[in-house]
């Protein structure tokens, strides 16, 4: 469920009118609702409530500082994967303490910056990083508080770009060598073990890879802590699926998620960790953008918007579907017509949808992406010297800009000519 609703024939987010945001901030744009954000993160909240619990925002699904202080002010800790969403976690108000600090490759600038500033836990995904940040933290005199992401070896069955429980894929240290670098960890002069931590995908749609992964996660807690190990926290990642097409299953909720962790993972007695990114803010999110025409090919219309790939990569880059419905409700009845709905970049990828059955549209009508608020304005870029689009928060019947778009001077004043070519 979201704030994006018809009233009155518009687009409404929350109290505000689409329309209206669209008239003072110009297209494209992306807008966010806090009603919806505040929504997600009491699911979970909920679900798994009467069990120690944190629940770290994924920010690197939107990372902008409102978002942050948003979730932050309902308790919400943080999974940063770089030194960047370290440093705007800090800088949106987030403690350091609730901040835990994921990824595959860490620079030695990262987690130096992170031992200083405090952190609640690394995520160690290899021994070359476990001994890094031990050599580090001892030079330091601190010790790290680290779990050692373990990949269990489930199929997330999900797109292939975004599984990561696979032996295949690059992320974490197989189960079977975890009593191995357990015991090495627990010499180490620099670390303090806390935990276990996995993630095995994204935009996961069943609950049965992750059941799978966290039993294994269980039977590995009493091996460790027979083996002497203190094991108080269990990080299970991300992951959880949203529902962005219409008409087709929809993924488990958060209380069905919540109440499979109660069973398999209840009786351990661990403070449990869960670290959602796309289900929090997925929903909480729409791209606006105008048509700029419609072009009729051979057999192809062809929805030209001033939206591009660069504004929200997902179609091109995991085939990925998003409702795209008029801001303007359409009156029933109202012809329909089908589009392939496209971008204005020089790339055939930069089509955002095939084929799609769609209102009739028109020039300067204005279209509304549901669904974009994850993996949307953070994946954007300028290719094509389009300028990021601004960002916009909705709060009842308030808005408010976020990130403005940028100025073309900014943009283009950012290269520096070397003297040879004055
Ligand atoms: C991406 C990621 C997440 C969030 O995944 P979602 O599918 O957005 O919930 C959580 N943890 C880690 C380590 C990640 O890399």
């Amino acid at each position: 469920m979201d704030h994006f609703n018809y009233r009155d024939g518009q687009l409404y987010a929350e109290d505000v009118s689409v329309a209206e945001i669209a008239a003072s901030v110009g297209t494209p744009f992306y807008v966010y609702s806090t009603a919806t954000l505040v929504r997600h993160f009491q699911l979970f909240d909920d679900a798994l409530d009467g069990m120690d619990h944190c629940i770290c925002y994924a920010m690197k699904a939107a990372s902008n500082q409102a978002i942050l202080k948003t979730l932050g002010n309902l308790g919400a800790g943080m999974d940063v994967v770089s030194g960047g969403e370290y440093r705007r976690a800090l800088s949106a108000g987030i403690p350091p303490e609730k901040v835990v600090f994921s990824g595959v490759g860490k620079t030695l600038e990262e987690i130096t910056f992170a031992l200083q500033n405090g952190i609640r836990q690394f995520n160690v995904e290899s021994d070359s990083e476990l001994e890094q940040i031990s050599s580090i933290a001892a030079s330091m005199n601190k010790i790290a508080p680290i779990a050692i992401r373990i990949n269990p070896d489930v199929d997330a069955q999900t797109h292939e770009k975004i599984a990561t429980g696979k032996a295949e894929n690059k992320f974490g240290i197989p189960i079977s060598r975890a009593r191995d670098v357990y015991s090495k960890a627990s010499q180490m002069p620099g670390i303090s073990v806390v935990g276990i931590d996995l993630h095995i995908g994204s935009q996961l749609t069943d609950l049965e890879p992750f059941k799978e992964a966290y039993q294994k996660l269980a039977d590995l807690t009493q091996v460790l802590r027979q083996d002497g190990h203190k094991i108080k926290r269990l990080d299970l990642g991300g992951g959880l699926g949203i529902p962005y097409e219409k008409n087709k299953s929809a993924p488990p909720l958060p209380e069905e998620y919540g109440k499979m962790v109660r069973k398999v993972l209840g009786h351990l007695d661990c403070e449990i960790e869960i670290e959602p990114g796309r289900l929090i803010v997925g929903n909480a999110g729409i791209l606006v953008s105008s048509v700029l025409g419609v072009k009729n090919g051979d057999n192809r219309n062809f929805l030209i918007l001033d939206a591009a790939m660069n504004d929200l990569i997902r179609p091109a880059m995991y085939d990925a579907y998003h409702d795209i419905i008029p801001v303007k409700q359409p009156s029933s009845p109202q012809a329909e017509t089908v589009y392939d709905v496209v971008g204005p970049v020089c790339e055939t990828g930069d089509t955002f949808a095939k084929k799609r059955k769609m209102p009739e549209l028109s020039e300067s009508d204005l279209v509304a992406f549901r669904s974009a608020g994850a993996y949307g304005a953070v994946m954007s870029s300028e290719y094509n010297t389009r300028p990021l689009i601004p960002e916009v928060m909705v709060n009842k019947n308030k808005f408010s800009i976020i990130r403005k778009r940028p100025s073309y001077e900014e943009i283009i004043y950012r290269d520096i000519i070397p003297d040879w070519l004055e």
